[in-house]
C-alpha cells in the first residue's frame, strides 16, 4: 500500500532544474530533508516502498540519465545549517557550499578554506570525494565526518579513516550519505589576506571560464601513470571544440564538457565516451570519469563510459543498468547488512552539540557510542548478559570535562547509586519504546567515576510507580564500567566509562515486532551546559518559530522528549 508522503516530498520533479548541469529526466519523488530524522524517515520509506534512491547535492559534479528516475532524489539542499563549536572546530551541515565555507571562515579570521571560494557544490559531495584546488584539499581541514548509512544508523568517523588520497575515499563505494562535517581551523589570518586569496582563486576561475556555461567541472580524473593532466591529453588530441548535440568540449579546457543549452544526457556521455575512446587508442590512457552518471543507462553507454568503475550497478528486468544510487531495494549489499552475524556491531558513534547550539560553547573532545554486544536471538535466550554497550569517551582529561565531581557528603564511602545525580556532571543516556515512547522510556545517568542512577517511566517525566524512589533492585545485571584507557587506531587517547545493559534491563522499550529501539544520549555538565547527540536541533527551531519566543526569554534544555529519540532497528 502506497504510505502517505513527507510533507517534505514533491513529486514529479524536473531534474534540470535541480542540477548544476541542467539535464536529466524527472524524478518521481524528491525529498528534501532539513534534519537527521527526515533524512532517516525519506530512507525507511524508499525501503517500505521498495523504491531506488540517490543523494543530491547541487549537482555540479553528477549527470542524470535521462530516463525518468523512478523513485526519490534525496537533496541536501534544506541540509545547511552551521555553527562556530569552538574558536577553532566549524560543524557544518552537508548542504553547506564550498563557497559559504570560504566566506564563514574569512568573516571568522580563520585561514585555511580560501581556495574553496567558488568551487561549486556542497561540502558534503567534496568530503565524498576528497574536492581540492589552487593547493588545498578538503582532506586538510576535515576533523570528523557524520554519516547515516542506507538502513538509517549514524556513524562517526575520523578523517584519517575517509580520505585515501587524490580524489579517493572510502566513502565513494559505500552507500552512505554525509550529513555533517566538522572542520578543524586552528590557524589565524586577517580577512584581508583571505579575501585577496578568495577573489585571485575567483578571478583564475573566470579566466579558464569556468562559469561561461553549464559544466560538471573536470569531466575525468587525472592519471596520473600517464604524466599528464586528463585535460593537456584532450587538448593534444585535438578535442577542443568537439561537439555531440548540444554537448562540447570547452574551448577553454580540454576537460570540461559545457551543456550549449539544450544537451541531453546522452548527448553529454556520447561525448565522453569519444574523449575516452580516443585517449585509450592514441595513447593507451586509461582515463576514469570522474563526473557521476545517476539513473538508469542503456548498457551499451554504461559500457563505453567505464561506469563500471563508478561503484555497484544493479541491472532491470529491460536489461538497463542502474548507477549512482545510494539505495536499490533488495540488492546484494542490502542483504548483507541484515545477514551480517558479527558482534559486537556499533550502532551509533557520535559527537555532542551543545543543546541550543549557541557558538562557542561546543565539547568536540567528547563522544558516545552505542554497541551490540550480542545478537536479540542470543540476548533473548541469555536475558542477564550484557547485551548493550554505552560508552562516553573523551579525548581529554574527564576531570577537566565533568568538572562537578559529586561531593563526598552525597557519596558515602563506596555508595554508587546516587539519587539526583544530575547536580553533578554527568553522561545520560534514554531509551524509549518507538510505539509508545511518551510512557515507556528509561534514564540513566553515569560519571567518569562510575557514580549512577536509573530510572523508569510511564509519563513524560514522570516515575514508574516501582521506582518512585531510586529502586537499586531494578537494575540487577546492569554493569558500570568505570573510566578506563584506550587507544583508538593505536593513536587516540580516549578515556572511556559507561554501562553494559542486558536485555532485562531493556526489554520493555524495544518493539516486539520489528525489534526497534530509540534512544538518546545527552551530557549535563553543570553551569548549564547541556549537550545532546544525536541533535535536535530542528526541534528546537520550530518551537522558537512557534511560539515566538519573548525577548530575554532564558531557554531551557529539556532532554525529557522521547517521541524524538533516535529510531535504530537491533540486530
Ligand atoms: C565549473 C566547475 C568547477 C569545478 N572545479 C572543481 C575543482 O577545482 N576541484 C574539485 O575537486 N572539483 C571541482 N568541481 C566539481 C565539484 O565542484 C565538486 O565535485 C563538488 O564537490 C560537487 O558538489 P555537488 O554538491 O555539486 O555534488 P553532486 O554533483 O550533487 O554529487 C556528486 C556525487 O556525490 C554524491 N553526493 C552528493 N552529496 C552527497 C553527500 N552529502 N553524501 C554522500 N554522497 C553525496 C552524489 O550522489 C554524486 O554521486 C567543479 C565543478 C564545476 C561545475
Amino acid at each position: 500500500m502506497q504510505k502517505k508522503i513527507p510533507d517534505y516530498f514533491v513529486e514529479n520533479q524536473n531534474i534540470k532544474e535541480k542540477t548544476y548541469y541542467k539535464m536529466g529526466g524527472i524524478a518521481r519523488y524528491f525529498s528534501t530533508p532539513s534534519n537527521l530524522f527526515e533524512i532517516q524517515q525519506t530512507i525507511l520509506w524508499c525501503h517500505s516502498q521498495q523504491l531506488p534512491c540517490s543523494i543530491l547535492g547541487s549537482g555540479s559534479n553528477s549527470v542524470y540519465s535521462d530516463e525518468n528516475f523512478s523513485g526519490v532524489i534525496l537533496s541536501l539542499e534544506n541540509l545547511n545549517h552551521w555553527f562556530w563549536e569552538t574558536d577553532e572546530y566549524l560543524f557544518v551541515e552537508a548542504g553547506v557550499t564550498n563557497t559559504e565555507i570560504a566566506e564563514i571562515c574569512m568573516v571568522a579570521n580563520r585561514a585555511g578554506a580560501s581556495w574553496m571560494f567558488r568551487m561549486p557544490g556542497q561540502v558534503g559531495a567534496s568530503v565524498r570525494m576528497n574536492a581540492r584546488c589552487y593547493g588545498g584539499e578538503i582532506s586538510q581541514i576535515v576533523k570528523n565526518v557524520l554519516t547515516i548509512d542506507h538502513y538509517g544508523y549514524i556513524k562517526t568517523y575520523t578523517s584519517e579513516e575517509i580520505f585515501q588520497g587524490y580524489k579517493l575515499t572510502t566513502l565513494m563505494h559505500k552507500p552512505e550519505i554525509v550529513v555533517g562535517v566538522r572542520l578543524f581551523f586552528p590557524n589565524k589570518l586577517a580577512a584581508e589576506k583571505l579575501l585577496k586569496h578568495m577573489l585571485i582563486c575567483e578571478e583564475d576561475r573566470h579566466k579558464k571560464k569556468h562559469f561561461f556555461l553549464p559544466s560538471c567541472g573536470s569531466t575525468f580524473k587525472n592519471n596520473y601513470s600517464v604524466g599528464k593532466p586528463s585535460g593537456q591529453i584532450f587538448d593534444e588530441l585535438g578535442l577542443k571544440g568537439l561537439k555531440v548535440g548540444a554537448a562540447e568540449v570547452s574551448q577553454f579546457h580540454a576537460n570540461f564538457v559545457w551543456n550549449m543549452g539544450s544537451a541531453k544526457t546522452k548527448d553529454m556521455l556520447n561525448l565522453t565516451a569519444i574523449m575516452r575512446s580516443k585517449a585509450k587508442k592514441e595513447l593507451n590512457a586509461e582515463l576514469e570519469l570522474e563526473v557521476q552518471p545517476v539513473g538508469l543507462f542503456p548498457k551499451e553507454m554504461y559500457q563505453k563510459c567505464g561506469m563500471e568503475n563508478l561503484g555497484p550497478s544493479y541491472e532491470n528486468e529491460h536489461g538497463k543498468k542502474w548507477v549512482g544510487l545510494f539505495y536499490y531495494p533488495n540488492s546484494f549489499v542490502t542483504k548483507l547488512f541484515y545477514s551480517n552475524n558479527e558482534f559486537p556491531k556499533i550502532l551509533y558513534e557520535g559527537p555532542f552539540f551543545e543543546y541550543f547550539q549557541t557558538p562557542f560553547n561546543g565539547r568536540p573532545d567528547v563522544f558516545v557510542s552505542l554497541c551490540q554486544l550480542i545478537s536479540l536471538e542470543d540476548a533473548k535466550k541469555n536475558p542477564a548478559k550484557p547485551f548493550l554497550q554505552w560508552k562516553t569517551f573523551t579525548t581529554d582529561n574527564p576531570n577537566k570535562i565533568f568538572s562537578i565531581p559529586v561531593a563526598e557528603k552525597y557519596g558515602k564511602k563506596n555508595q554508587k547509586f546516587i539519587d539526583e545525580l544530575w547536580n553533578f556532571s554527568v553522561s545520560e543516556i534514554f531509551f524509549a519504546h518507538p510505539d509508545k515512547p511518551k510512557t515507556c522510556y528509561l534514564e540513566f545517568e553515569v560519571t567518569p567515576n562510575g557514580e549512577w542512577i536509573a530510572f523508569e517511566f510511564d509519563g513524560v517525566r514522570q516515575r514508574s510507580t516501582q521506582n518512585l524512589q531510586p529502586n537499586l533492585k531494578l537494575w540487577d545485571s546492569l554493569t558500570i564500567n568505570n573510566m578506563s584507557i584506550h587507544f583508538h587506531n593505536d593513536k587516540d587517547l580516549r578515556y572511556v566509562f559507561g554501562m553494559n545493559f542486558t536485555f532485562n534491563n531493556l526489554k520493555n522499550v524495544i518493539s516486539e515486532q520489528q525489534n526497534f529501539i530509540s534512544f538518546q544520549c545527552a551530557l549535563s555538565l553543570g553551569y548549564g551546559k547541556y549537550y545532546l547527540s544525536p541533535a535536535w536541533k530542528h526541534v528546537e527551531y520550530s518551537q522558537l518559530k512557534n511560539k515566538k519566543r519573548k525577548k530575554d526569554e532564558i531557554l531551557k534544555a529539556d532532554f525529557h522528549q522521547p517521541s524524538n529519540f533516535w529510531k535504530l532497528k537491533l540486530f
